[in-house]
């Protein structure tokens, strides 16, 4: 058979092979880069059930790879889980009725480490066999500054720069950002919202002889290999659960931001997993359930919530699903995407019984309910939710009419939200040594103006 290719969703970019892809990002035609396939392994399950997490994820991440050897493969995932805290890597626990697939007990203890544990590794790898040079710039309000930083600490051909709102991120996730002293890690505390830092970023980015100049590379959720990396463990959970309840199949309630999770979840089912749905979970910033609901996709006005790696105004990942759904054609995901960039708006049509689609379903949490479900698990089951797995939990609860076991991906600790819990619960429950110890910690962090000259300067000087 023909190696996997990666191809956009807008249709206009030279296949590219999986280190391009993973290299290049976003698709030179705007687009998101896609497996110009999807393997069935359907056949396989039986033989891959027992495998423990990295042997699983080597099965699973060289179907969609021919240009990384596959001892080199094994290597990478090897050490990319080796971080992990968790013998098991990604625990199933079993909470009153739900499994709750605990993916927070990497390095800075999100859900984002499962993948940025493994991209990190892989950059490293290919440009060192380019005899290459990377300089990350990212914007961040919380989770996925962190977790970045941590994948890419101590590289000698990466320089990272990962800009926050000064004053306006909490204590904690500041300081698991600046605690890291690595010299190729840059903190920028921006004087401006976090709008500002992403409308920095997008300058800059679109500043192609500055981008060309410096390799500027980005770690966002669009880049192919985190959700790749993402299907791993909806496998590995399905088979945890199999296992133990002797069920046929399962169904996951997933609490979504930007779309790169769940999407990882869809492309397990594609791949043959018995899925029987995915639930979607969203805080107040529902525009995705409120699809998911009607088939209108309207952007609206982002509120902050007690789950904030939640809060978005567009789903980036959201155009790959997309793609499948219009029946894999380019030119109608590139007419449906400029129409929402030009009136923010757009419409699926619904089939003859009004839904939108078969395989997700959505709901909505929001902070009231989401601070009554902490304290209710809390209660009843002795076990701490984050407020982002508390809202996912919320809405799984409301869609618990089928028999398939539920299983919820929990995606922080609950120690990285110590107000949310403390508001729940009346208690200040929520702790972890790694966190405690950050208290104490020495810092490095640069305050700089919101302005784009300072930061092209600033830059311009510390880039590789
Ligand atoms: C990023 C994040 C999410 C959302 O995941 P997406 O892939 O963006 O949908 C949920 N919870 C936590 C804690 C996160 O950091």
């Amino acid at each position: 058979m023909n190696p996997i290719r990666y191809i956009s969703t807008r249709g206009a970019q030279t296949p590219l092979a999986f280190k391009d892809a993973v290299m290049t990002g976003l698709a030179r035609d705007g687009g998101l880069l896609i497996p110009d396939r999807i393997p069935d392994v359907a056949a396989r399950l039986e033989e891959w059930k027992d495998l423990d997490y990295p042997d699983l994820a080597f099965e699973i991440i060289r179907l969609f790879t021919d240009d990384v050897p596959e001892a080199r493969l094994k290597e990478l995932i090897a050490a990319a889980y080796a971080s992990f805290a968790h013998p098991e890597v990604v625990p199933v626990r079993k909470v009153g009725r739900l499994h709750v697939l605990e993916l927070f007990h990497g390095p800075t203890l999100a859900f984002k480490d499962v993948a940025l544990q493994f991209l990190g590794r892989l950059f490293e790898e290919i440009l060192e066999e380019r005899q290459g040079r990377l300089n990350i710039l990212a914007a961040t309000s919380g989770d996925t500054g962190s977790a970045a930083i941590c994948g890419v600490r101590g590289q000698e051909r990466i320089h990272i720069f990962v800009m926050h709102p000064h004053d306006r991120v909490s204590d904690l996730q500041e300081r698991q950002m600046t605690s890291v002293l690595d010299a190729n890690v840059f903190n920028l505390a921006v004087k401006g919202s976090f709008d500002d830092c992403q409308l920095i970023m997008k300058t800059l980015f679109s500043d192609l002889p500055f981008k060309d100049r410096h390799e500027l590379g980005t770690v966002n959720s669009v880049n192919w290999a985190r959700v790749l990396s993402q299907i791993v463990y909806y496998f590995y959970a399905a088979f945890r659960v199999f296992e133990e309840t002797g069920a046929a199949q399962v169904q996951f309630t997933v609490p979504t931001g930007n779309f790169g999770d769940i999407l990882a979840g869809w492309y397990a089912k594609r791949m043959g997993l018995p899925i029987s749905r995915l639930v979607l979970a969203t805080n107040e910033n529902d525009i995705l359930a409120r699809f998911f609901n009607t088939g209108v996709y309207a952007k609206g006005q982002v509120v902050p919530t007690v789950n904030p790696s939640m809060d978005i105004q567009v789903a980036s990942n959201f155009e790959r699903w997309l793609y499948y759904k219009v029946g894999s054609d380019p030119k109608a995901v590139a007419r449906l995407m400029t129409q929402f960039a030009l009136e923010g708006r757009m419409e699926i049509p619904r089939d003859a019984k009004g839904r939108v689609d078969l395989e997700i379903v959505a709901g909505s949490s929001d902070t009231r309910r989401t601070l009554a479900t902490i304290k209710r698990y809390h209660e009843k089951h002795n076990y701490l939710l984050d407020p982002h797995t508390a809202a996912g939990v919320f809405v799984a609860e409301q869609y618990d009419e089928l028999d398939d076991p539920m299983i919820c991906l929990s995606t922080a600790h609950p120690a990285k939200f110590p107000d949310a819990i403390e508001d729940a619960t009346g208690q200040d429950l929520a702790h972890h040594p790694a966190l405690d110890a950050l208290k104490k910690a020495p810092t490095r962090c640069e305050v700089v103006e919101n302005s784009i000259d300072a930061i092209k300067t600033y830059l311009a000087a510390r880039a590789l």
